[in-house]
């Protein structure tokens, strides 16, 4: 297939559903265990070695305990080497990604302001050495209650009139779906609409069609993340068509965490596409998952059967479900066209 591996990397890509925190090679947190002498034993060897994760648990234990390692602000350049090395990889000038502030907090070790100060300085430089845009939107988390999501909003809401930038976009609801149901954030998500935010949740990824109904309905999500198990309600599936709501599907990542996908062949994204849904390809987590966004597309066209003209409209969805303005959309789609005419 070298061909379709060839005509994927060669078209440029945006990704709307990334965690940025998941991009972090194994060589970076080598060099921050080297720094805080973090002892390279048995145990933090297995959970910094990447190839060994194989489930949703083992990836959350891997991820919290990489995760303690960024002490000081300046790690956090670490995150924006590795997302920007990961964009170039794939051939991908724009990305809008997730950042979670929640368990850097809590940890106390450094603010939101010095996380996000770092961060947005970090991709400001980036974009100006590398012209890969990465905008930031910030996983308020479902995991940790309904406070500490208002909490990070306020820090949100906060930093942006200190420091006002294009790279923060809005807010996201991440984190653990079961047992923290979307209709207990409304109250986050009503008052960073009316600040002017961009909302967006994960729903359906764990739990069934009404975490889906929630998110549009109560929280007005503008995009889901997942929405895997919309599958199992016809009537849903329509609504999310006609109202054209984007879905950021993470194939891989669906079958590792073993919930609703049992093997790629079966995804939904297929029906999903045929009904008429925004369906958009993305990694997830792609350290984490060994998994890049030009194989994701690979495995849709081999795995799932998507023609090549097909996967040029998955492309198409992503840079169109993003939050770039139509006129930027229409110049970045215009250099897309131009790849496929070379390819
Ligand atoms: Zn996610």
């Amino acid at each position: 297939m070298g061909g379709l591996q060839q005509y994927i990397a060669s078209l440029p890509k945006t990704e709307i559903h990334l965690h940025i925190e998941a991009c972090v090679s194994s060589a970076s947190y080598h060099e921050l265990m080297d720094k805080y002498e973090i002892p390279h034993d048995e145990k933090t060897m297995s959970l910094t070695d990447f190839s060994k994760i194989g489930s949703l648990t083992s990836m959350l234990e891997s991820f919290y305990f990489v995760q303690s390692f960024f002490r000081e602000p300046d790690d956090f350049l670490h995150v924006v080497k590795d997302v920007v090395k990961y964009a170039q990889r794939n051939n991908i000038y724009y990305i809008e990604a997730f950042a979670s502030p929640s368990m850097v907090l809590n940890r106390g070790m450094v603010s939101f302001d010095q996380m996000f100060a770092t961060l947005v300085s970090g991709f400001d430089q980036a974009e100006k050495e590398t012209g890969v845009d990465v905008r930031l939107i910030v996983d308020v988390s479902r995991s940790f209650g309904l406070k500490n999501a208002l909490t990070n909003l306020d820090h949100s809401l906060g930093f942006l009139k200190k420091h006002p930038t294009r790279r923060i976009l809005g807010i996201g609801l991440g984190g653990q779906e079961i047992g923290h149901p979307c209709r207990e954030y409304e109250e986050v998500f009503s008052r960073a609409r009316k600040a002017g935010m961009h909302v967006v949740a994960h729903a359906g990824e764990e739990v069934g069609p009404e975490s889906i109904w929630e998110a549009i309905d109560l929280l007005k999500a503008e995009r889901i993340g997942h929405g895997t198990s919309a599958i199992q309600d016809e009537k849903l599936m329509k609504r999310l068509a006609k109202d054209r709501v984007p879905l950021e599907i993470c194939p891989t990542s669906n079958v590792i965490t073993k919930k609703y996908v049992p093997e790629l062949s079966r995804h939904p994204i297929r029906r999903f596409f045929d009904e008429g849904l925004m369906v958009t390809v993305n990694t997830d987590d792609p350290v984490l998952f060994s998994v890049e966004l030009n194989e994701e597309y690979e495995r849709v066209a081999t795995q799932v059967g998507f023609s090549r003209d097909e996967i040029v409209t998955l492309i198409k969805n992503n840079l169109m479900s993003t939050f770039l303005s139509d006129s930027e959309k229409r110049v970045h789609w215009k250099q897309v066209e131009k790849a496929v005419g070379r390819a």
